[in-house]
Parts: structure tokens; C-alpha cells; sequence
């Protein structure tokens, strides 16, 4: 139970690290094609949907992250924790993943 727990913590927090990693790349990439595709003759209305799609996304994930319930005391385990992405103990009961 303790097991899928931290396996669920893991799979969101790995989502959020690839994102946050990500999202200058992705940024650029997609500006990078608009602009070779389009050559400026649009505005860049759509670079910035993407963007704010993935952003998004992103908060999407820190929700589910965010609600995920402690196996051992049942409060929410890492609640508004700024250190989410290197964090891995719940902040109501210390529990980790060992
Ligand atoms: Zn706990």
C-alpha cells in the first residue's frame, strides 16, 4: 500500500522535473518552427497557447502531486511544500520513502 503510494509520488514528481526541465526547450523548439514554418506572417499566438497548455499541464500534475494522501497518518503528504520537487517525506508525519 506504502509501495503504490510512493511509486504514484515518484511517477508525478518525475512528470514535474521533465517539465520544468522542459518547458525552455519546448518553448524554443516550437518558436523555432513557427517561425521557419511561418516566417513571422502570424503572430505567435500559437507558440504561446502551447506554452500556456504545457504550463497548464504542469499545475495539473502539481495538483494530483499535491492531494496525494500519506498511507501512514492520512493527512496530505507533501501539502504546500515549496521543496515538491526534491522532497520526498511526508510533512505531516515525516514518513519517507526508504
Ligand atoms: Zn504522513
Amino acid at each position: 500500500m506504502s509501495d503504490s503510494f510512493w511509486n504514484e509520488a515518484k511517477k508525478y514528481r518525475a512528470i514535474m522535473q521533465i517539465m520544468v526541465a522542459g518547458f525552455i526547450p519546448f518553448g524554443m523548439v516550437v518558436t523555432y518552427v513557427w517561425i521557419k514554418m511561418f516566417e513571422f506572417n502570424f503572430n505567435f499566438i500559437v507558440p504561446f497557447i502551447g506554452l500556456l497548455l504545457w504550463y497548464l499541464f504542469y499545475l495539473r500534475v502539481v495538483n494530483k502531486f499535491k492531494s496525494s494522501v500519506c498511507p501512514k497518518c492520512g493527512e496530505l503528504a507533501f501539502g504546500d511544500s515549496p521543496n515538491i520537487l526534491t522532497k520526498m517525506n511526508c510533512i505531516e508525519c515525516g514518513l519517507r520513502n526508504e
